[in-house]
């Protein structure tokens, strides 16, 4: 499933959305409503969730990577 992660500029809450069809512009952080979210290129994140979430959602804790590319 296309799930990005996105990062508030507001608040820096780091989330998932399950993105369908063109509705990016639509994204509001989950946290603070803002809209002023940026896409983090990290399509993969959510197989090795629980340790990414612990790290500001930059490094992964278990491959100390940005990409999890040989984590999960
Ligand atoms: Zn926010």
């Amino acid at each position: 499933m296309p799930i990005y992660e996105f990062k508030c500029k507001d608040c820096g809450e780091v989330f998932e959305e399950l993105i369908l069809g063109n509705n990016e512009e639509d994204i509001v952080c989950h946290k603070c409503r803002s809209k002023e979210v940026e896409k983090l290129m990290s399509t993969v994140a959510f197989k090795c969730e629980g340790s990414f979430r612990g790290s500001k959602g930059s490094v992964c804790a278990s491959c100390k990577g940005g990409n999890c590319s040989s984590c999960g």
